[in-house]
């Protein structure tokens, strides 16, 4: 039987706007010694607004941003919202079929009659395409585009750092987590950027949803570690359930993100993080 104590701490939890799905990831809370977190939706705001458009030759930016729109449409990612709100051109010139998302890399997909690709490097890289080079070192998310496997230009894309992110960080480190970690879909120059500036042990990015497992496995293969993964999106699942406790930003978070997490937080404030840990504690004094 679980011990009465906890469910007062569950009661603490829910007022603070956190779920806990049972009173054993309470307990299983106060063993966390490693914080494992996405980028996008968790630590950033990931609402993304279009910076600048690059059309490279052989085509208007008006025809660019068509083409890359049109396709974009196809997706729910915050990226592609960002571009179809940024296309001021709505006559429905371009429409896409056969469309197809590849998990943390992009889409591809016919736009009238041209094959279109957008996306990361690594998707660029995976389909052979050449593309500027340059575009590695803006420190901004950038998407990358090639039509007819030709490389046609980039969208600069800019999210922002949530209120609270740095306060999550310090908040955790003062209740006993020796280690933060973020893993990101997003460039490495990025992750390391914010990382850093977060005060974050230790950030990848260029990561593949497969490649944040691995991450997570290789953390778990040292016993002396106890791992909450933090993350919001349908791409985090796997790392959810992999984790010793998985804890989803609920308020925005997919539906599958919330439905495999033991923990929900239903403000979206990374800060609540240790605000978990503390009221698993505290609770746990109680209790014993
Ligand atoms: P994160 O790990 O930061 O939450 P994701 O795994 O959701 O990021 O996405 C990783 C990367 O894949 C994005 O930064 C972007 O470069 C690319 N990407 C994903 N979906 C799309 C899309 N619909 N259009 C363009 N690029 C995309
Ligand atoms: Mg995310």
């Amino acid at each position: 039987s679980i011990p009465l104590g906890y469910f007062g701490g569950i009661g603490a939890a829910s007022k603070a706007g956190i779920l806990f799905k049972g009173a054993n990831y309470l307990d299983l809370m106060t063993k966390v010694n490693t914080v494992v977190m996405d980028k996008t939706g968790t630590l950033t705001k990931g609402v993304f607004k279009v910076q600048d458009v690059v059309a490279g030759a052989g085509f208007t930016k008006e025809e660019f941003i068509g083409h890359v729109s049109a396709l974009e449409k196809m997706s729910n990612h915050p990226i592609a919202k960002a571009i179809v709100d940024s296309d001021a051109d709505k006559n429905n010139i371009y429409t896409a079929t056969d469309v197809h998302e590849i998990s943390g890399q992009g889409l591809t997909g016919k736009v009238n009659g041209n094959e279109v690709m957008a996306g990361n490097a690594k998707m660029m890289q995976n389909n052979h395409i050449s593309y500027d080079k340059s575009v590695d070192s803006i420190p901004e998310t950038t998407v990358i585009v090639a039509i007819n496997n030709v490389y046609a230009g980039y969208i600069i894309i800019a999210d922002e750092v949530k209120e609270d992110a740095a306060r999550a960080v310090k908040d955790m480190h003062a209740n006993g987590i020796g280690k933060v970690v973020m893993l990101s879909g997003d460039k490495s120059s990025i992750a390391e950027n914010i990382a850093s500036h977060l005060g974050i042990d230790k950030a990848s990015g260029d990561l593949l949803p497969e490649d944040k497992v691995r991450h997570l496995e290789e953390l778990k293969a040292n016993n002396s570690n106890v791992i909450a993964f933090v993350g919001d999106g349908i791409n985090d699942t796997p790392s959810l359930a992999l984790s010793d406790v998985g804890i989803a930003m609920g308020g925005m978070g997919s539906d599958a993100a919330i439905e495999v997490a033991d923990v929900i937080i239903q403000t979206d404030q990374p800060s609540k993080v240790a605000t978990a840990i503390r009221i698993a504690g505290s609770t746990k004094k109680i209790v014993y």
